[in-house]
């Protein structure tokens, strides 16, 4: 039916583990004329079916999804998309209080290579392979069947995810609508723009533990780096916070949160500063109670590992030097190769050198909307701590 790849002798235990990834080294023989993008059925060195998926000629040749002998058509989209929104549904995230979920993630939800997010209306589809960038009429429709009249626009923004690819513009590919755009997480509403904003338009990934620091925040001198659209500065001064500091070296993330306070009426008791994270943090005296440390990924790959770990021992002992007795840090890591146990451990190791005792309060990782395909362990990367500093 689709094109062909054989791979080499002894080479299918990974797909037999049902990981769905072929590495460009398994792969024996290949039919002529594969192009990136193209579907291709994978069969062992004994001519035994064993999967279907995205081809690329890359490192990870073959993005699986599915294991099953059937049609990647239509229904098929239809069938994955309504899973994954029925998980979200369960998750009471599609209701009154909160309009911003991930729909779907990924290979946790069995599409390598796919990223649905979800704010009030409008899907938001990113693409990191051509195949699903090819693909992406096939789940605009399945959007659309599933989530009926609730579906206004859907938008695509695969240009800086597949960005030597030239010819990807981003745009509308069903409805349209105005950004930014309103929508809520847990009762707070934030305006979202995707056209001009980081990664799809917001950080789903930190909504629980967003929610999570309401609790350690009333009365509190607050200070959050790395803030972008402020989502944890709003949760605090919701809360009841006594100040809150949003810090970020964008000053178009502070403008961001600058709007999304003032969307909420909390301007009272809120601060803004442009500034590095790692200079400012030199200079800050020790009257704050809570500190939120949420970097970008210090290492996108393995070989940056290292110096990814510097930094966040860095960092961390910074705020754990200048935090005031009895205060709290959340600490968070998104690099995908800083596993939850090295970080737990650069986190200590930060707390030895700063000589103050740490207690670990709380342990945090990505949301369940941003499951993690337990044959697939990669695609845990969001770790965090909630830490106590005497
Ligand atoms: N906590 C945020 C998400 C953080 S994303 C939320 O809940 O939405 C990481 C942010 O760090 C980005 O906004 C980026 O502009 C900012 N950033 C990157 N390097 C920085 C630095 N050296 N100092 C301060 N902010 C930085």
């Amino acid at each position: 039916m689709y094109k062909q790849i054989i791979l080499r002798k002894n080479k299918e235990e990974s797909l037999l583990r049902r990981h769905p990834w072929v590495f460009s080294g398994a792969i024996d023989l290949i039919d002529d004329e594969i192009s990136d993008g193209d579907i291709v059925s994978v069969f062992d060195s004994r001519n035994k079916f064993l999967a279907s998926g995205h081809f690329q000629n890359a490192t990870i040749a073959v993005r699986i999804l599915t294991f099953e002998e059937i049609e990647l058509n239509q229904s098929f989209y239809n069938k994955v998309l309504s899973e994954a929104i029925e998980l979200r549904k369960t998750l009471g995230l599609f209701s009154k209080e909160n309009s911003i979920c991930r729909i779907l993630h990924g290979e946790g939800d069995g599409l390598p290579g796919l990223i649905i997010d979800y704010y009030n209306g409008v899907a938001v589809i990113q693409c990191h392979s051509i195949g699903m960038y090819q693909s992406i009429e096939l789940i605009s429709v399945a959007l659309q069947t599933v989530l009926g009249k609730s579906l206004k626009a859907v938008y695509s923004k695969s240009s800086e995810t597949l960005h030597n690819k030239a010819d990807i513009v981003d745009s509308f590919i069903f409805g349209t609508c105005k950004t930014p755009h309103k929508a809520k997480e847990n009762g707070i509403t934030f305006s979202i723009d995707w056209v001009t904003g980081q990664k799809t338009g917001f950080f789903i990934d930190q909504r629980e533990n967003r929610k999570l620091l309401s609790k350690y925040a009333q009365n509190k001198k607050i200070l959050n780096t790395f803030c972008y659209s402020g989502g944890f500065s709003l949760f605090a001064l919701k809360a009841g916070a006594n100040e809150v500091h949003s810090l970020d070296s964008s000053k178009k993330a502070i403008e961001l949160t600058e709007q999304n306070v003032g969307l909420n009426k909390l301007e009272e008791n809120h601060m803004t500063i442009v500034a590095d994270a790692m200079e400012f943090m030199k200079t800050v005296d020790n009257s704050f109670d809570v500190i939120i440390l949420d970097p970008p990924a210090f290492a996108k790959h393995r070989d940056k590992r290292h110096q990814a770990i510097q930094g966040y021992k860095r960092l961390n002992e910074m705020a754990i030097r200048s935090i005031r007795p009895g205060g709290i840090i959340f600490t968070f890591s998104c690099s995908q190769v800083v596993d939850k146990n090295l970080f737990t451990h650069t986190v200590i190791a930060a707390a030895i050198s700063s000589g103050r005792k740490i207690r670990i309060l709380e342990q945090l990782h990505q949301p369940a909307d941003h499951p993690i395909n337990a044959f697939h362990p990669e695609g845990e990367y969001l770790k965090g701590l909630v830490i106590q500093v005497s």
